[in-house]
């Protein structure tokens, strides 16, 4: 059996200046396996080729035993996607929209809407799917991006920073739902985030990267070991706090 994911000496430079992976070797087994690194870290940048939208600029990634670079259409067939930013049309329904996503993955009218219903309801989206996108909450329209993302019934989901724009409880129900999904439906998921301490919650398995480096690839439960120190993540007011506490 090959990995879920495997990656060999990987490589990505954007121009001649940007090397946004460097040399990345890994090896992922399905799970929920949270993608963890500062902005700008190359996260996004793997889930990409990882779907075959990106070519590497040198080594090589299979995923499931499919190459990125040849198999990419394969790939996506079999993999769900979220992507970091807003990409949903404003002036269509959730329903039209996530049904539209599924005929784009191959599954037949009927299928498509029957799983659309399904998803809609898994994501708590049921009672406003017809109401158009441009109206919904950045959860709700997280969570249609987490709809279309599924589907399809994919093997693998790859989510990239779900918990954008959310507020902390927006993000702990979001978090929930990627947990649930995994769970549930037995989806292997990546889940990218610059918030370690958001991610540790519902991941098995941490991939630590930065500047394009693999720093760390192991069970959860090593990175979150006792040490005596307790670490307190803050959006903002740093200063503040600091200030208080000295
Ligand atoms: P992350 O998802 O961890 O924030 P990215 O993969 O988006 O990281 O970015 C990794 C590096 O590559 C960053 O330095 C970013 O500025 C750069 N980068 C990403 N996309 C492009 C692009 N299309 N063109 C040039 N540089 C890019």
């Amino acid at each position: 059996m090959s990995a879920l994911i495997a990656t060999r000496a990987l490589t990505k430079r954007y121009g001649s200046h940007v090397t946004a992976l460097d040399d990345l070797t890994l090896d992922v087994e399905p799970g929920i396996i949270g993608l963890v690194g500062p902005n700008g870290a190359g996260k996004s940048t793997l889930l990409k080729i990882l779907l075959g939208l990106l070519g590497p600029t040198s080594g090589s990634a299979t995923v499931m035993g499919m190459d990125v670079v040849s198999d990419g259409a394969q790939i996506r067939q079999l993999v769900g996607y979220l992507p970091e930013h807003d990409c949903l049309p404003p002036d269509v329904s959730a329903t039209d929209f996530v049904s539209h996503m599924g005929r784009m993955s191959g599954l037949p009218a009927a299928a498509a809407r029957e799983r659309t219903a399904e998803v809609l309801r898994h994501v708590g989206l049921y009672e406003e799917r017809y109401r158009p996108i441009g109206g919904y909450s950045t959860g709700m329209k997280q969570r249609v991006k987490l709809a279309q993302a599924i589907v399809h019934d994919p093997k693998l989901l790859l989510l990239d920073e779900p918990t954008n724009g959310l507020d902390p409880a927006g993000r702990d129900e979001m978090l929930d739902l990627v947990h649930r999904t995994g769970t549930e439906f037995g989806i292997a998921t990546v889940v990218a985030s610059h918030l370690l301490g958001e991610i540790e919650r519902v991941c098995s398995f941490l991939l630590a990267i930065d500047a394009g480096k693999l720093l760390r690839a192991a069970p959860i439960s090593s990175f979150v070991e006792h040490t005596g120190t307790l670490g307190v993540e803050l959006e903002d007011g740093a200063d503040l706090l600091a200030a208080r506490l000295v």
